[in-house]
């Protein structure tokens, strides 16, 4: 004998009683049916939302080095992203503490006092940047030099207190700039400047380093799309997390805020060096501050580089010694290296660019506002 089912049992009744039955389960299945409905709209609602948020970047900026930087990534929660960039611009300050020439006590600075007299022990990561320094002058043949910094005090560079030097004064203190002489152990972490008045600056490989160090934060938090810009050396991680590449407006050297040329990336580093970043004018010229090791005088042949390379700290060293390279020396050397390549902007706006990035560079015609996502050298718009 087969037990009645439950829908058995609910047929069993009168024709008046079957009837309301009926009535009261379709209302119940309406009732369903509508709840069901509005569960669909306000889930499809909220994923949308959560779609765009976590789709959405967070900006964030600090004045560093001299510079304002520009941080953006994908993340979580709010909550989340206020802890990393926390750490990335903390680790940043960490390291311009020991890297600049400028901060009494830094590494540096500790260094260049006791030139003449005595090794000094240094963080391994100080070691290290001026490692790849010694590297990056001797592979440009001395025209990236980390000894250049006598020269750039008789420029009043440094305390920016500019001035032009009579020739005299830059030949009293040429024989002063000679990264051969640096006396360095990586592995025990000391450097020896041999004369005194020698001075180290890492200021043309520096920020680079820092902002590769800021990255590599970003990338051990988990995060898979972010860019970091101190100043025109930029870092990449992914592309945007739309799935387009990342914009880069490269600036116009000539005219203020606006761009040149845009190029579209995704991970890697971006770093310009420029003759308009940090300049003064006197007697009708005007005179920057990335010198000619050989001569004293400021790298005339380009008005700006741009060098594309896996890390920033790559691409700011040779953003910096191609710039006095020149355009045949310069170019050159990209072409040497695997996995850099470079755009080179000539004080007559012509631009040259490396094989590698042929039909990859956008031009902007004259005075092109860039576009409303491209990251420019100073903001992203
Ligand atoms: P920025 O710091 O403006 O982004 P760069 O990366 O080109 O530009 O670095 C310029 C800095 O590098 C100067 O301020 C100075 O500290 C240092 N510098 C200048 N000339 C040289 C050179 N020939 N070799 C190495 N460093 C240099
Ligand atoms: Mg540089």
């Amino acid at each position: 004998m087969t037990r009645p089912s439950a829908d058995d049992q609910s047929t069993g009744g009168g024709e008046l009683k079957h009837g309301a039955a009926t009535r009261r389960l379709r209302a119940l299945r309406s009732a369903l049916f509508f709840l069901l409905a509005v569960a669909v709209v306000v889930g499809a609602y909220y994923w949308a939302g959560a779609r765009a948020r976590s789709s959405q970047l967070h900006r964030y900026h600090s004045l560093l080095m001299d510079t304002d930087v520009e941080l953006a990534f994908q993340t979580g929660s709010a909550r989340e992203a206020s802890a990393v960039q926390e750490a990335v611009f903390g680790e940043m300050v960490r390291l311009e503490g020991l890297l600049s020439r400028s901060r009494e006590g830094s590494d540096i600075d500790r260094v260049n006092n006791r030139a003449g007299r005595e090794p000094v022990v240094v963080n391994p990561e100080t070691a290290a940047v001026a490692a790849a320094a010694l590297h990056y002058a001797s592979l440009s043949d001395g025209a990236f030099d980390p000894t250049v910094a006598p020269l750039l005090d008789r420029w009043g560079f440094l305390g920016r207190e500019f001035r032009v030097p009579a020739p005299e004064e830059l030949e009293a203190v040429l024989p002063l700039v000679d990264y051969t002489r640096v006396e360095l152990d990586p592995a025990a972490g000391r450097i020896y400047l041999p004369r005194k008045g020698m001075s180290l600056d890492l200021g043309g490989i520096a920020k680079g380093y820092i902002v590769d160090r800021g990255m590599a934060l970003l990338r051990e938090a988990g995060i898979r799309h972010a860019f970091l810009n101190a100043g025109g050396d930029i870092a990449l991680l992914g592309g945007k997390p739309d799935g387009t590449p990342w914009r880069i407006g490269v600036r116009h050297p000539r005219e203020p805020g606006e761009c040149i040329a845009v190029l579209s990336l995704e991970g890697g580093a971006v770093v310009t060096s420029g003759d308009y970043e940090r300049l003064f004018t006197a007697g009708g010229r005007s005179y920057h501050h990335i010198l000619d090791p050989r001569s004293g005088y400021p790298a005339a042949e380009l008005a700006s580089v741009t060098v594309l390379a896996g890390t920033a700290m790559e691409a700011d060293a040779l953003s910096t010694a191609v710039f006095v390279l020149g355009p045949e020396r310069g170019l050159s050397l990209v072409e040497s290296l695997s996995g850099v390549e470079a755009l080179l902007i000539t004080v007559d706006l012509e631009m040259i660019t490396s094989t590698g990035l042929d039909g990859r560079v956008e031009r902007l015609e004259e005075k092109q506002v860039p576009a409303a996502n491209t990251i420019g050298e100073r903001k992203a718009i």
